[in-house]
């Protein structure tokens, strides 16, 4: 970690230039001193500043700020969303301004498709579904395979082809201020491209409308979706800032059960997996919503990768994997996370280190309820490590993995083999971070 001293001088820096910045722009708008070195460059052509987080390594990302005009679009519709982000071949800088909110799941002439839509001429019924697949008569030691699995998956590969969004390397997605600017229903995938960068978007109501059953998920079986609202796959060098994630406005409370357990139509918010590497995850709000962030897809997902980090951002009505880590060395760093539950996600856990894992996490703000347990706050499989201090709960300081080691038999490691130094923006202290990213994360800020 770094030495105080060596934070101090790197504020000092930091605000020298937020101030000649200011006043070249003549304004003093917060979210420019954010991006103190962008000041003169708009929100479209901003790229990540230096050494902030795992995304600035290297050659850092620059997202498509280098675009021509040819290169330079504005959407408003998922016709012309598709038609923006082009093909993975075409790797010329690009950036794609989304205008307003677009529905995925509309056809070219913006009719919305149902999920009947997708599932008409395949044979799929969710009432077959259940019958062919029922624990009672199928048993609960093979994954459905027949006639309805193959429906089911002629479904949602229908359904995948209108909802999934390829995002091509050196790409910038950025909302237009004053739009509610975003996707809803639909997935940004960023797999196995470099240098893209996801702004002021948000992002709601990722659905599947074909849960898998998998009776050997877990004790008891569980019904499981695809579609992230933002999912990276062997992604290098991304930048997702002040984006929202909800799940909004169906709720998992509204979920109902089928074999005993929730039909769940939502998968991750933003997952990063499959030795994807050198991410930064900055002033987004994540709310309401149960499996939110997955840092890797298995114990096995990729080694020396899976480097991301999370800093500045909110966390309010999530249940679980806030996120989950594995493998990877991840910093998370001047995060609130309220544990209230809210529209019916009550809180499993924030912090998930698991596989070897080596997370800092350090000066973070939770508000817990009362009656919340701070040994609750983290979770693990007692390989994991969690390094960092200065995290505070409800304005105190609290030693969280010592509290989760005294409730816990499956201990969590306090020593990292790592030392963040990309920390641009690093706050020490969490006390004011409530107030101050109460009006500084998600999507409709930046100006
Ligand atoms: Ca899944
Ligand atoms: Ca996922």
């Amino acid at each position: 970690m770094a030495a105080p001293s060596h934070r101090r001088s790197l504020r000092r820096r930091r605000f020298t230039a937020v101030s000649a910045a200011v006043l070249a722009a003549g304004t003093g708008a917060g979210v420019f001193v954010l991006h103190a070195h962008a000041a003169a460059v708009d929100l479209y052509h901003q790229t990540l500043p230096a050494k902030d987080g795992w995304a600035a390594s290297g050659t850092g990302t620059t997202g498509g700020a280098k675009a021509d005009s040819a290169h330079t679009f504005t959407v408003g519709t998922r016709a012309e969303l598709v038609k923006a982000l082009g093909s993975a071949s075409d790797t010329a800088p690009r950036i794609v301004r989304i205008r307003g909110t677009i529905d995925a799941n509309t056809d070219g002439s913006g009719r919305r498709l149902t999920c009947s839509d997708y599932a008409a001429g395949t044979g799929y019924s969710l009432a077959a579904y259940l019958r062919a697949y029922d624990p009672a008569t199928y048993g609960r030691s093979k994954l459905p395979s027949g006639t309805q699995e193959s429906a089911r998956a002629a479904a949602q590969n229908r359904q995948a082809e209108q909802v999934e969004f390829k995002v091509p390397a050196n790409t910038t997605v950025v909302g237009v201020p004053g739009t509610n600017a975003g996707i809803t229903g639909g997935m940004l995938q960023i797999q196995n491209v470099d240098n893209v960068i996801v702004r002021n978007l948000a992002f709601s109501a990722t659905e599947d409308c074909f849960p898998q059953w998998d009776p050997t998920d877990g004790s008891a079986g569980n019904w499981n979706s695809d579609y992230d609202s933002v999912t990276l796959r062997g992604a290098t060098h991304v930048w997702a800032d002040h984006n929202t994630f909800t799940d909004a406005p169906h709720f998992d409370r509204a979920n109902p059960k089928h074999f005993g357990r929730e039909y769940q139509i939502h998968d991750g918010a933003l997952d990063i997996t499959k030795g994807s590497d050198l991410v930064t995850v900055e002033r987004n709000r994540f709310t309401d919503h149960d499996k939110t962030m997955l840092i890797g897809s298995s114990d096995t997902d990729s080694t020396g990768r899976l480097r991301v980090s999370i800093h500045h951002n909110v966390w309010k009505g999530i249940v679980q994997r806030a996120p989950l880590t594995r493998l990877g060395q991840v910093h998370i760093y001047d995060n609130w996370y309220d544990t209230t539950t809210v529209d019916g996600y009550a809180p499993q856990y924030s912090i998930d280190s698991r596989a070897r894992a080596q997370v800092v996490a350090e000066a973070n703000y939770w508000t817990v309820p009362s009656g919340g347990k701070v040994a609750k706050l983290l979770s693990g499989d007692g390989t994991g490590s969690v390094a960092g201090s200065g995290n505070l709960v409800n304005g105190t300081a609290t030693d969280l993995v010592a509290a989760y080691n005294a409730a816990s038999s499956k201990k969590i490691r306090t020593a990292v083999n790592w030392t963040p130094t990309l920390t641009a923006g690093l706050e020490p202290a969490a006390k004011n971070l409530p107030t101050s990213l109460a009006t500084t994360t998600g999507a409709g800020v930046l100006q």
